[in-house]
């Protein structure tokens, strides 16, 4: 009989397409995964059985603990009481300090500033009164977005000549802040993963382009020397303050004077990274598996351009994608509903001219 090998143990909190990926893709590694969702059939029970169950259940958490080496997150969302519970046994990676700080718009825009890094100017605003004084002196081109729980532009209010009392109502009066809406030249995100031995490799910057607050296309690699350096460092700064393991990815605005402006940060894989599935020698997913597992990353390559479409609200026909061998689609098992993410195709072609003619053509299809 074959003696088992100690298989390293991780637990994922969250088992969405982000958690699906993860085990997809590190299946080359010996590792074995659990998965703990409240949802009925998270898209990660393709590849595991998970357990289903609100994240502040101590029973399941108990169990995640017993079995797994480490846990990791596929949301960020995950309350911090809950990360900390598993830290008292085990170790969470990222840390629960780290994604504390992802989880509050605040707590990022501060540490952005102590580090130098440029974000968008803000006020904080805890009631009506913050509000008006904060409108007052920032103007009404400005977006109310909640300190938590925001994604896919969801709870962000742009003020424009609305009421400021309907507004404040229509928030939920959660604490938030007002921040001035940036007229920027382009989107970019830097994806960088940081070893257990203190190394960080990057990704070559993303650009990406949204539709009403929720990623539509990301294409890569945006090249430009002085921008990747600055966004690199910037990574480093903040993942040296937080003390960080895994991928941690950074969102930017380009303004009109190629400066790089932080808008939040994300202590996960991210959509904007899904492309490395087929562009890289390593994808995002399995480069934070091996980070979080102790494993070291020798290095980061690409494969000419590559670009991601995201399938949103409603899956098209999928004959025609899978007409085209460059197509690669992932479908996620979600059922149709307005503005949710059901999948996405990836692509990548030798040059990028091409590559932004393919995927106009395959915008118009599957819009
Ligand atoms: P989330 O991705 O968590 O929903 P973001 O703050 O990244 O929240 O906002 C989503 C998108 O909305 C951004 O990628 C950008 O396209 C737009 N947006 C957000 N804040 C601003 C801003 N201050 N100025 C201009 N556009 C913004
Ligand atoms: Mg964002």
């Amino acid at each position: 009989m074959e003696i088992l090998q100690n298989k390293m143990r991780i637990g994922i909190l969250g088992g969405g397409q982000l958690a699906m990926m993860m085990i997809e893709k590190s299946s080359k590694h010996n590792i074995e995964f659990m998965v703990l969702d409240p949802s009925e059939r998270p898209p990660a029970s393709r590849y595991v059985n998970c357990i289903k169950s609100q994240f502040n259940d101590e029973d399941s958490l108990d169990k995640l603990i017993d079995y797994c080496d480490i846990v990791t997150i596929d949301f960020e969302n995950v309350p911090a009481n809950t990360l900390k519970y598993i830290e008292r046994t085990i170790e969470v990676l990222p840390g629960s300090k780290a994604v504390e700080v992802c989880q509050d718009r605040l707590k990022e825009k501060k540490i952005f500033k102590e580090n130098d890094i440029p974000t968008t100017e803000y006020r904080v605003i805890n009631d009506l009164y913050d509000l008006s004084q904060a409108v007052s002196e920032l103007g009404t081109d400005t977006i109310l977005k909640s300190r938590k729980f925001g994604y896919d532009g969801k709870n962000q209010i742009h003020i424009k000549d609305n009421n400021l009392t309907n507004v404040w109502e229509r928030s939920g009066r959660a604490e938030a802040i007002l921040e001035k809406k940036i007229d920027f030249e382009t989107e970019l995100s830097i994806i960088g993963v940081c070893t257990k031995s203190g190394d960080s490799l990057f990704y070559p910057l993303v650009e990406n382009f949204h539709n009403e607050g929720i990623l539509n296309m990301s294409i890569a690699p945006y090249k430009n020397d002085d921008l990747q350096e600055k966004a690199e460092s910037y990574h480093q700064k903040i993942s040296k303050a937080l003390n960080y393991v895994g991928v941690l990815v950074i969102e930017f605005f380009l303004d009109d004077n190629n400066n790089l402006i932080a808008n939040e940060m994300a202590p996960r894989v991210h959509n904007s990274g899904h492309w490395t599935n087929e562009g890289a020698n390593i994808s995002q997913f399995e480069a934070h598996i091996m980070a979080i597992s102790g494993m070291n990353i020798d290095n980061i390559s690409i494969t000419g351009s590559s670009g991601m479409l995201n399938i949103i609200s409603k899956m098209p026909d999928n004959k025609f994608i899978k007409a085209n061998s460059n197509y690669k689609l992932y479908d996620y098992g979600k059922s149709e509903r307005l503005n949710r993410k059901l999948g996405h195709i990836s692509l990548t072609c030798k040059k990028k001219e091409i590559l932004i003619s393919e995927l106009l053509k395959l915008k118009e299809k599957i819009i």
